[in-house]
């Protein structure tokens, strides 16, 4: 039943939720009340990739271990142009900086059993359906209404509500591209007629599929490998997932993702099949697989958002932003849900933390107000921080993998497999990938300027994108770097091509012969 009054409400039960409020009550925090607008749970798989940080922190609240023990362990991310190999992200490479040296291929519907699994020995349990429609602020917290006509008053509200988030548009904050200063589109926008124009607003559709494969497979599709196929007319993401727990040949399921057939609004069997036969049909040990069945699968479009803030204090009471509530980007990558839960798992701490502080009879009222506010003012400025990087990488991805003229696709794999040719670049993309490379930053001291000329994948993602940019403010901030970075990059891309053996490859690779 729900209580007329509590600590802490959290709204929605997706992975982010659910894992602020394991956060919680690990950290002796239970006093909590959680409520979802959906009268179950979600079968839909969503996101398919844990990566080594989130691990970690899953690894806090007692989660790592039987998430690790039902998913695939993923050793590489491979991108290949046809038959070329041009990049092979490493993430074994990880081994001396985490215990999860692995990318974990598990669906989304199962990571959120085991997480509601785990919540439920704490002794929390959800309250559904309860869908929110109103908030405002009243004296000692704010009154949250529901559907139903039933409210609840909470000192803090945590909106773990997903991209639409109502908490996140009651309380006011704003939530837009971080790049382009535009606000998402949900809906088709007034004055656009055709899908041409409307892809031009707002980008491609893609399509998520998870489907089963029947046939011999090629080598190249493995359980160890997250596979990203090139070609000039799309790509394709192969990524194989766990059975399904009612399987009873144990059938290993394929993820599929690959842009939209145009002016189509269904995901049709004889379209993968298409898609699956021009990616794989080049490899060369052969392997036609079939698309036997698809077992769920989705359109959707590429939108980039991020709140301004992810806590505000409205009054006497407050407002936490978590997961999707907080921002929105490309799939590109298996950032989403990843970034999420860190956010939760950071809150739950943090407002535990606030909380004892606030509970201790010996502290004065305005000194742990100022540290809450001082907290919770950190946790904002650092998942934002963290959520506008992963914005600029994935967009950067998306970028590069939906380049449509044949010459700027030529152009893509040269440099991508001149770049992929040794470890440095491969292991840099794992580091990347995996979450890890932004929690040494936040760690390490701000860089001296000497330092600052040095190549890294940020600064040459930076520096091109605002080279690139027609935003005047994105290349006031970056044009002085952006040029230093441009240059390391030419060096570095002179250093790699000089070697003759390099050059008679990449020759035949940009003439589009493929070995
Ligand atoms: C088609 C698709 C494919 C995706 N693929 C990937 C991928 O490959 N990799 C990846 O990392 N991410 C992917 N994502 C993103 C990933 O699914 C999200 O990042 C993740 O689900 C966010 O979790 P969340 O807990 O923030 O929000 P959600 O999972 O959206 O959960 C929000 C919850 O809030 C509840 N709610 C909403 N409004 C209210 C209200 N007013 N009152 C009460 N409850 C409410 C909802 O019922 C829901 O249960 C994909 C998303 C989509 C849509």
């Amino acid at each position: 039943m729900l209580p007329t009054s509590t600590n802490i409400l959290i709204v929605g039960t997706g992975p982010a939720g659910l894992a602020c409020a394991i956060s919680l009550a690990v950290n002796g925090y239970k006093d909590i009340a959680i409520v979802d607008a959906r009268p179950s749970g979600r079968t839909l798989s969503r996101a398919i990739v844990i990566h080594a940080q989130t691990l970690e922190e899953l690894d806090t609240v007692g989660c790592a271990d039987r998430l690790n023990a039902r998913g695939l362990h993923a050793k590489y991310m491979t991108v290949r142009a046809q038959s070329t190999l041009l990049a092979k992200a490493n993430f074994t490479s990880l081994a001396p900086r985490t215990r999860y040296p692995w990318a974990l291929l598990i669906s989304q519907a199962e990571t959120e059993e085991i997480l509601e699994e785990r919540m439920n020995e704490l002794g929390i349990t959800i309250l559904r359906p309860y869908n929110v429609t109103g908030m405002k602020s009243v004296e000692g917290g704010m009154l949250v209404q529901f559907e139903t006509g039933e409210t609840i008053k909470a000192r803090y509200v945590v909106g773990a509500d997903g991209s639409r988030s109502t908490i996140r548009q009651l309380a006011g904050i704003p939530f837009r591209d971080p790049l382009t200063g535009k606000e998402p589109h949900a809906e088709r926008p007034r004055g656009v007629e055709t899908d041409r124009e409307l892809e031009k607003r707002l980008g491609k559709e893609l399509v998520i599929a998870d489907v089963h494969l029947s046939g011999r497979i090629p080598p190249e599709v493995n359980t160890e490998e997250l596979s990203v196929f090139l070609s000039p007319l799309q790509f394709l993401l192969l990524v194989p997932l766990p059975s399904l727990k009612d399987d009873p040949n144990g059938r290993t399921v394929y993820r599929m993702s690959c842009p939209a057939e145009p002016g189509s609004a269904d995901v049709t069997l004889p379209r993968l099949q298409t898609v699956l036969d021009s990616a794989l049909g080049h490899l060369p040990h052969g392997g036609k697989p079939r698309v036997d069945r698809i077992l769920w699968s989705s359109n959707f479009r590429v939108k980039s958002a991020v709140a301004d803030r992810f806590f505000a204090r409205l009054g006497d009471g407050a407002v936490a932003l978590i997961g999707d509530a907080g921002h929105v980007h490309s799939p590109a990558g298996g950032q989403g849900m990843n970034l999420g839960i860190r956010d939760a798992i950071q809150l739950g701490r943090t407002l535990a933390d606030v909380l004892r502080r606030e509970a201790d009879p010996g502290a004065a009222p305005h000194a742990a107000r100022a540290y809450a506010l001082q907290r919770l003012g950190q946790f904002s400025e650092e998942r934002r921080r963290m959520a506008v990087q992963v914005i600029r990488m994935t967009k950067v991805m998306t970028w590069a993998t939906g380049l449509e003229t044949l010459p700027a696709q030529k152009m893509r794999d040269v440099v991508w497999w001149l770049m992929g040719r040794g470890s440095f670049v491969n292991n840099r993309l794992a580091l990347r990938l995996s979450g890890l490379q932004a929690v040494e930053q936040t760690k390490k001291p701000a860089p001296a300027p000497a330092q600052q000329m040095s190549i890294s994948v940020t600064g040459i993602e930076n520096g091109i994108r605002s080279l690139l940019s027609k935003d005047p403010q994105s290349l006031q901030q970056g044009a002085g770097g952006a040029a230093i970075r441009v240059f390391s990059y030419v060096v570095l891309f002179a250093c790699l091509l000089f070697p003759t053996v390099w050059l008679r490859r990449a020759v035949p690779l940009a003439a589009g012969v493929h070995a």
